[in-house]
């Protein structure tokens, strides 16, 4: 029986490029107990592989985080596989704007502690508590009422490139360190102010907004489906867009576009850009905004240092490792993960 995947992601990519299959990609989550998280991923993955599935998913005994993409013609048969799974029956799914057929190239299935890596203690408050649920057109209603404060729950790279209007934006790097930031931003105003916050796909608002009911905020409201969910519902029901820029995803796209602004920069010649790049220099692999101009003068690397690198003979490169007076040349920059929904 074949748990694991056995491709390559170039040999999963030339077989993409050959198959004339539409693709769909699509997320969804759920906190649900689970007691045993290596049967039920076993489970998932010899079904899923044999439609065709590849993506990455999370579970844990909290519950399932999943986003992967299939073939458009198995998407009735997976969504009737979800159904009957007790606690993903009608489970909320959702599927992206635009669909790239090379969002995944392989069918991970992880076993994790939790599905979220929230850096959060379980004990110290309960996540079933959490805040009223808002769907787009709720969202824009109470975005533009005075005493609401719209709350972005991603880091800085994310909301970086794309976020709602008006929003308040935490330069963080972790999930954690926004709550923190948050918390201090709005702790004279438990009572008197409507948190209303959002982020990629809705879950990490899941743990968030029962954090902030815990933490005594009175007034607490979330977007159902997060951005991936407002933008569609904008789109079908053709309701106001208050998202300006890009979405950050997690996945090969690395972002969908919401709306034509573009409200960043490239952080080597500060020219309008929102484009995510991971540096050329596998060693270095660090992700950043990166305009075509820099792209091709740094040869997709974030810097002189890697460039160098870059371009060196392999042969140099095996000399200069070893070298401890060069190990800085080789040192792994700070790497964004590409971890789901964090
Ligand atoms: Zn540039
Ligand atoms: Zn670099």
């Amino acid at each position: 029986m074949q748990l694991y995947n056995k491709l390559s992601s170039d040999e999963r990519s030339r077989i993409l490029d050959s198959s004339n299959q539409k693709r769909i990609t699509l997320s969804f989550y759920k906190y649900a107990k689970i007691n045993d998280p290596k049967k039920f991923r076993d489970e998932l993955f010899i079904f899923w592989d044999s439609i065709d599935v590849l993506g990455r998913i999370y579970i844990a005994k909290e519950g399932i985080n999943a986003q992967l993409s299939l073939p458009e013609v198995n998407l009735e048969i997976f969504i009737d596989h979800l159904n009957s799974i007790s606690f993903l029956n009608k489970v909320r799914i959702n599927i992206a704007l635009k669909h790239e057929t090379k969002s995944f190239l392989k069918l991970k299935i992880k076993v994790r502690d939790k599905i979220v890596a929230d850096g959060l203690n379980d004990d110290s408050f309960d996540v079933t508590k959490k805040g009223i649920h808002l769907n787009a057109k709720e969202f824009n209603k109470l975005m533009n009422e005075k005493n609401t404060i719209v709350l972005d729950m991603r880091n800085h790279y994310e909301s970086e490139i794309g976020h709602f209007k008006n929003a308040f934006c935490p330069d963080v790097d972790t999930f954690r360190d926004s709550l923190d930031a948050i918390e201090d931003k709005l702790k004279d105003h438990k009572e008197d102010k409507n948190l209303l916050m959002y982020c990629t796909g809705g879950i990490r608002c899941e743990k968030a907004s029962a954090y902030f009911k815990h933490k005594g905020f009175k007034n607490v409201y979330q977007l159902e489906g997060g951005i991936i969910e407002y933008a569609r519902q904008v789109k079908n029901k053709q309701l106001e867009n208050n998202f300006i820029g890009k979405n950050f995803v997690f996945d090969e796209r690395l972002s969908e576009r919401i709306s034509e602004d573009i409200i960043s920069n490239c952080h080597q010649c500060g020219a309008p850009c929102d484009s995510h790049t991971n540096c050329q220099n596998v060693n270095c692999n660090l992700l950043f905004l990166q305009c075509d101009t820099c792209k091709e003068k740094y040869k997709n690397c974030c810097s002189t240092d890697c460039v160098d690198i870059l371009i060196m003979p392999e042969k140099k490169k095996k000399l200069l490792r070893k070298g401890v007076e060069n190990k800085k040349l080789f040192h792994r920059h700070k790497k964004v993960k590409l971890n789901l929904n964090i």
